[in-house]
């Protein structure tokens, strides 16, 4: 340590800056700017102060050796150039040392790189902590749900190869030596309208593909399956079963190992391969059109074969699932009366039941990991959390699952202000320099917008979900128009302020979030914040033999008197963001923010103005802002004064006196203005980084 006492590696690194605080002049294209020198000279990393801002190389890079670990370990943030791993080593000393939780926030756009940073931090942690049998077992079973919460949760998508379609918090839990002991995951959304269709060039879940093409002939066979991806609807509708970069022969016996390592036993992984197995045969039925005598519509089953196989694997009879998927039981007056269900209904009945048992096979999936990582000896005390979770998202069109992440993205970006202004705050008081006002663009208003009770946007969407009668998309839009008319960040083609608005079309709202407007299509969000499975189809699921079913589908108990509905989809994530948000507040925060620098997963290729746009939604100069606004630089006497020392003639290298007075003698000969820096307790403020340049400069002259 001693040996690099006065170094100073953010200054050192000669391409760009490696703080963007130490831009001069700082401006958006300054930063950028800088971003792509660095990239170009393959330093992906660069600093916000503590936050780190990480360019995706998209190639290998000789950047997380062992002897690169071994380099960035016990070291101070500013000793080396920036990486992942001086964050995480801090955060790491300060949870095992200073006994302070820690989070850390990664985000950033789909293929910015943001699960390859999780991983990233756990591969540190788990080099730095302690060893021994009982350690290095939690460890490898930490490690190991990365495989298997991926094939199950990740997915080609036209932006990433290998795309999480599903939001994961993990906390990381530790002894008082620092060692870890277990964990416990959060998933948030999972997008599974996925399993049922996919766009054009993307896929669905891995494990699809993982299981057909890695798993033995026999273990097919027993579950009705054959190798060939072109036998299912649900798998070869978008045309693209092979992923160039992903070998999923390979990638299964990953996963069966992962699985093993955390403990599954060969029961649970086979009853997990019969759901893959039926959402595959469901995904095949199909149905064909039938009149009834009466005048109604109906409709017939038209591959029983398909539904014998699901229904074999599900544990239940044909006639019943057959029943579930073409009738559906209302009330009428009072009593229940059988209703077919058209060949539309039956097709969307079974589209949600596929959607169903995949998305409540992955929290059991969730659960059952948690299950076997959770502390059981010894009390955890610290922990360490990290936050892989959606960017902010705008596409071409935007519906309600863009309108609830871009909602968590507005939450995030709140808590990081909030965060990184008290920071500040609290260094200027500890050092007791007076602390300046300074102003900032507070997005509260935003996520009031959204989220305030009975008024915000999602309170008034499970008003109009809720409401008897003929409810629609359109009706919940125009209760919008009305409730949100004078609010500055809403706009609507319907409100007179935006009648002349050729951007806005009819169907459509827009808010204007933090990080820019967003349109947002009103088509379907009250049938997906509704997220009803038919009652009947929960019933018959319960029914099943399947040992998982009665968990999956407890609502189709029938014993299960109370016909109260369940959280719609919006309030849920409502309150899963809430505790999300008092989670990382209880918890000292680090950030890792990701940046895409083109869309073509390309390596060696910086798209200015694509950088540009993640430049803002992820608030990054409103971030530089803030901390620029005071003071640009700090640093303890003692390192300050090693550094320049030798600019203040022969004599220095011998000062005896106190660190702060040789500084202060030494700034005076220098002539830096008095007004340009202040002395904390501890620490040299400097407001301006050209004072440091112009130091920096004499020094290399010297
Ligand atoms: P996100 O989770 O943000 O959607 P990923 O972390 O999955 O993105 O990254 C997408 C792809 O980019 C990875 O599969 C990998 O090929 C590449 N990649 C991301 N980060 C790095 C890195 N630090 N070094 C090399 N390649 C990376
Ligand atoms: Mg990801």
């Amino acid at each position: 340590m001693a040996l690099h006492q006065g170094s100073l590696a953010i200054l050192e690194n000669n391409v760009g800056v490696s703080d963007a605080v130490l831009l001069d002049p700082v401006s958006e294209d300054a930063f950028i700017e800088n971003l792509k020198l660095r990239y170009q000279h393959n330093q992906i990393y660069t600093y916000i102060g503590t936050v780190v801002v990480s360019v995706n190389p998209y190639k290998t890079t000789p950047l997380y050796t062992p002897s690169i670990i071994e380099e960035y370990r016990s070291r101070n943030i500013y000793e080396l150039p920036p990486h992942i791993y001086a964050i995480t080593d801090e955060a790491y000393r300060s949870m095992r040392d200073r006994h302070l939780d820690q989070c850390i926030i990664i985000s950033g756009e789909s293929g910015a790189g943001k699960t390859e940073a999780s991983k990233v931090i756990m591969q540190y942690v788990a080099e730095v902590s302690g060893k021994g049998e009982n350690i290095d077992t939690v460890k490898e079973q930490l490690l190991q749900s990365n495989p298997v919460l991926e094939a199950f949760g990740n997915a080609k998508t036209n932006k990433n190869d290998n795309s999480s379609r599903f939001g994961k918090y993990m906390d990381i839990e530790f002894d008082f030596k620092g060692d870890p002991i277990g964990g416990v995951i959060t998933n948030y959304l999972l997008e599974k309208s996925r399993v049922a269709v996919q766009m054009a060039g993307e896929r669905n879940f891995h494990i699809f593909y993982q299981l057909l093409q890695g798993a033995k002939l026999s273990t097919l066979e027993s579950l009705k399956l054959t190798r060939e991806i072109n036998d299912y609807n649900i798998l070869k509708s978008s045309g693209s079963g092979d992923v160039a970069t992903m070998n999923d022969q390979e990638n299964f016996d990953t996963v069966m190992h992962g699985m093993e390592v955390i403990g599954f036993t060969s029961d649970e992984v086979t009853s997990l391969f019969q759901l893959i197995g039926s959402i595959l045969k469901l995904g095949n039925i199909e149905f064909s059109h039938r009149s009834n005598d009466d005048g109604t519509d109906g409709c017939d089953l038209s591959n029983t074969s398909a539904l014998d196989d699901a229904a074999a694997l599900l544990g239940c009879s044909s006639a019943n699932l057959s029943l579930a998927l073409t009738q559906r039981s209302v009330e009428v007056r009072g009593e229940k009366v059988k209703r077919d269900l058209s060949v539309n209904d039956g097709m969307y009945a079974r589209d949600a039941l596929c959607k169903a048992l995949y998305s409540r096979m992955f929290s059991w999936l969730v659960a059952r990991i948690n299950d076997s990582i959770k502390v059981t000896s010894g009390s955890r005390t610290e922990v360490m959390g990290v936050l892989d979770i959606y960017g902010f998202e705008v596409f071409e069109q935007n519906s309600f699952e863009q309108f609830i992440i871009n909602y968590c993205n507005e939450k995030l970006q709140q808590i990081f202000i909030e965060l990184t202004l008290k920071e500040e705050q609290e260094e200027y008081i500890k050092e007791g320099i007076e602390w300046i006002h300074i102003e900032y663009f507070n997005n509260s208003v935003i996520c009031d917008l959204i989220e305030k009770s009975n008024v915000g946007i999602l309170a008034l969407l499970d008003e109009e979900c809720l409401r008897p009668g003929n409810a629609t998309d359109l009706t919940f839009l125009e209760k919008l128009n009305q409730a949100c008319q004078n609010h500055p960040h809403y706009e609507s083609k319907a409100l007179k302020k935006c009648q002349n608005d050729k951007t806005l079309s009819h169907g459509t709202f827009r808010l204007k979030h933090y990080a820019g407007n967003v349109t947002y299509k009103v088509d379907g969000f009250l049938d997906k914040n509704n997220d009803l499975l038919f009652r009947h189809l929960s019933q018959a699921m319960y029914q099943c033999k399947h040992c998982l079913m009665k968990g999956l589908f407890p609502e189709g108990n029938p014993s299960e008197k109370s016909l109260k509905r369940p959280a719609t989809a919006g309030s849920q994530f409502k309150i899963s963001v809430t505790e999300l948000m008092k989670n990382l507040l209880s918890k000292n925060p680090n950030y890792i923010r990701c940046v895409k620098p083109n869309n073509l997963k390309a390596a060696d290729n910086f798209d200015e103005n694509l950088v540009r746009f993640q430049v803002r939604y992820l608030g990054l100069m409103e971030n530089v802002r803030v901390k620029r606004a005071g003071y640009a630089f700090r640093q303890v006497y003692f390192q300050f004064l090693y550094r320049y020392k030798m600019l203040a003639g022969p004599t220095w290298p011998r000062w005896g006196g106190k660190p702060q007075e040789g500084v202060k003698i030494l700034l005076e000969v220098q002539g830096v203005p008095q007004d340009e820096y202040a002395f904390g307790k501890t620490k040299l403020f400097i407001r301006n980084p050209k004072t440091l340049f112009d130091m920096e400069e004499k020094r290399r002259q010297h």
